[in-house]
């Protein structure tokens, strides 16, 4: 199969090209069609997939140039929102046009501006409400509304302000969820935003061959020593540890750094240029380990990233596949560590019930034992106003 075979509008074929896209994915292969339709659509495959161009195409084919905001894509962190206008804009140019990110933490004028000339806007919750409270954005003219990671933002902390966003937009709109997990309770809401949707579900793992997943049992007092001792023996072209709270994300970084593996903490008690600088180095090989929260679990797209670690396991055994999909996307391959110690049982048995995935258990060989400072207090009294005030603040 080839993009031109799926009789896609001219200017948007010509940017597939010229971005190097010429044979569909599955995914895309099965939604493009469906969505040209104008039905509603719940589509669910693997992290890596290509689900982004699969709704960004028959969009862009469909948005008018000087017609207003026509579609709108909510998704749950402003990582996200910006890398998505990244691949939005691979197939905007031709057509002239406009895609604008809309997310909190930076100004909000020069937003105010690019909203009075965009026809796709990609935004999270929080800064959508935001314009929408100050009729800065009108979603009057919405044919299109996106939820991605649409599991997420259905889950407590964003449904609410989801709700909102969709109860603001036109009734006759199409409505499109997409993940890489849909459990049922998300079908179940589905249905009273969604008109007669169609499903698309292709794999839900990545193939296991791409993506082999290892777990380590250790003591607890042990825990750091062998990550540290697995990430300069196996050393990451860029590998990404998860934690499952900020001052872990800090006090490992901290952990590693001084015991020579270069580390930054990435997470949301942090300020929005320095989480988007932090990516950008990531992103150009200048940082090789990062640290993070689940803040980097949903939808990131860093072609480098080889080794994803779990240092905690995360609460929600969905996020577990979300955190490993950071790695072996596309088609590429990657490598999933998780360390376990006993308070890691619980969670990893939630993971483990999922009977296709297949996680292998390796014994660790002799490692030194490196020095381990806690360094909890005086970190989390840095952040623990923002920690109570703010929605995502697991991340
Ligand atoms: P998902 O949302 O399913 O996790 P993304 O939309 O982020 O996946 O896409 C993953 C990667 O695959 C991106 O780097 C994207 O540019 C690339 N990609 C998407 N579609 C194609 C295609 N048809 N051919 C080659 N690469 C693609
Ligand atoms: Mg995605």
């Amino acid at each position: 199969m080839h993009f031109k075979e799926m009789s896609i509008e001219q200017d948007v074929l010509a940017s597939l090209e010229t971005s190097g896209y010429s044979t569909p994915t599955l995914v895309q292969e099965k939604t493009i069609p469906i969505l040209k339709t104008g039905k509603d659509l719940i589509c669910q495959s693997e992290t890596g997939s290509g689900k982004t161009l699969a709704f960004a195409i028959p969009i862009m084919e469909k948005v008018r140039q000087g017609s207003g905001l026509q579609a709108l894509i909510v998704t749950p962190t402003r990582e996200l929102a910006l890398q998505m206008v990244q691949e939005f804009n691979k197939i905007s140019k031709r057509k002239g046009i406009r895609v604008a990110s809309i997310y909190g933490g930076v100004a909000i004028d020069p937003q105010i501006h690019v909203l009075q000339h965009s026809e796709i806007v990609i935004g999270t919750p929080g800064r959508i409400l935001d314009h929408l409270g100050r009729g800065t954005m009108h979603l009057a003219r919405v044919k299109h509304l996106v939820l991605d990671e649409a599991d997420r933002m259905l889950d407590m902390g964003f449904i609410e302000d989801v709700e909102k966003i969709i109860r603001a937009t036109p009734k006759e709109r199409q409505t499109i969820l997409c993940s890489a997990t849909i459990p049922d309770r998300v079908g179940r809401l589905a249905h009273r935003y969604m008109f007669s949707p169609e499903f698309v579900r292709t794999r839900q793992h990545v193939k296991q061959e791409l993506l082999p997943q290892f777990y380590y049992d250790v003591t607890e007092d042990r825990k750091f020593s062998l990550l540290a001792h697995l990430i300069k023996e196996e050393k990451p072209h860029l590998g990404l540890v998860f934690c499952n709270r900020r001052t872990t994300a800090d006090i490992i970084a901290k952990n590693l750094s001084m015991n020579g593996v270069h580390a930054y903490a990435i997470h949301g008690g942090m300020s929005q240029t320095r989480r988007e600088s932090l990516i950008r180095e990531f992103k150009g090989g200048g940082i090789h380990i990062l640290v993070a929260t689940d803040l980097a679990s949903r939808g990131l797209d860093i072609p480098g990233i080889s080794h994803i670690f779990n240092y905690d396991i995360s609460e929600k055994p969905d996020d577990y596949i979300h955190r490993i999909g950071r790695t072996a996307r596309a088609g590429k391959s990657g490598k999933a560590i998780a360390l376990l110690c006993q308070r890691d049982y619980d969670a990893f048995r939630r993971v483990m019930s999922d009977p296709k995935l297949n996680i292998q258990r390796l014994e660790a060989g002799p490692f030194p034992i490196l020095r381990f400072l806690p360094l909890r207090e005086r970190l989390r009294f840095r952040h623990s106003k923002r920690h109570f005030q703010r929605q995502d603040r697991r991340w």
